[in-house]
């Protein structure tokens, strides 16, 4: 317990740092884009340094987008929650997501019926499935099978999980699954730190599982992984159930089995 105490503790302190270099950096990356832009406004494509100012422009563009990860990390995004379904998200991303599977790899979903709502935003929540999408095809050079399911996770079992932070209540449980090369414990227990990647250079960034861990943070859920080397891995990400204003004031009125048809 000491230990997993000791772990977040740490999460949160590179988090801040993270968070705080990042909010700098915008700040001159703002500057180096505008700068170029008005360089780029006296060039014609035939110009010496053309090629040069839009590599500049380019590199720019990529850094804005990975200070956009850490930010996302550190907490610092704005988000806009909304009463979703997550089995509808889903589902409506499939395409995408297959696209992203490549041909090699099979996708199959299984969703449970009736999935309790949840607040999160949609538009990070779909960031995190991409990602954990993207990593789970990356793991399977040769092919194989990407797992999705959702389904609800009542009280006694939500507990049954045994995980740490894992709080008493009611959850959302959407589960990344893929057969894959897995990991060994020394690196799944670092795999959520900021630049962690076990990927060649100009292939990983280390940024997408730190910018799903506090996306899913900030949501007021948990992300656990568990993976076995050579077998696969698996993301279990455990999101809030919503109660709605509503239903909530039907229940009191109507009493404790009352439920608003
Ligand atoms: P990146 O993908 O850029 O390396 P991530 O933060 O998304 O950064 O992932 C960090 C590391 O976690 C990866 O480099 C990889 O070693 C490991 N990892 C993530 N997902 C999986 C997976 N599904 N199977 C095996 N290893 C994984």
């Amino acid at each position: 317990l000491e230990e997993q105490f000791a772990k977040a503790q740490r999460m949160q302190a590179i988090g801040n740092l993270a968070g705080g270099i990042a909010h700098d950096f915008n700040n001159v990356l703002t500057i180096i884009t505008a700068s170029v832009d008005f360089l780029l406004l006296n060039q014609r494509a035939g110009d010496p340094s053309f090629q040069d100012l839009l590599l500049i422009k380019q590199s720019a563009n990529r850094a804005a987008s990975l200070v956009r990860q850490l930010l996302a990390y550190s907490r610092r995004q704005t988000m806009r929650p909304k009463m979703l379904n997550l089995t509808d998200v889903v589902a409506d991303m499939h395409l995408l997501l297959k696209r992203i599977s490549g041909d090699l790899v099979k996708l199959e979903r299984h969703h449970a019926r009736d999935l309790w709502p949840v607040m999160a935003d949609i538009g990070q929540f779909e960031q995190v499935l991409t990602n954990l999408v993207q990593n789970a095809r990356d793991a399977m050079p040769d092919g194989g099978t990407i797992t999705i399911s959702t389904r609800n996770v009542g009280e006694p079992e939500a507990k049954s999980f045994g995980y740490v932070e894992m709080q008493e209540g009611e959850f959302v449980l959407v589960e990344v699954s893929d057969n894959g090369t897995g990991m060994p414990p020394e690196v799944a227990e670092r795999i959520f730190e900021p630049f962690f990647t076990t990927k060649e250079i100009g292939k990983g960034t280390g940024l997408g599982l730190s910018m799903v861990y506090g996306i899913i943070k900030q949501s007021g859920g948990f992300i656990y992984v568990d993976s076995t080397p050579g077998k696969g891995t698996s993301f279990r990400i455990f999101l809030p159930r919503h109660v709605p204003a509503e239903a909530l004031a039907t229940k009191t009125e109507a009493g404790p089995s009352g439920i608003a048809s």
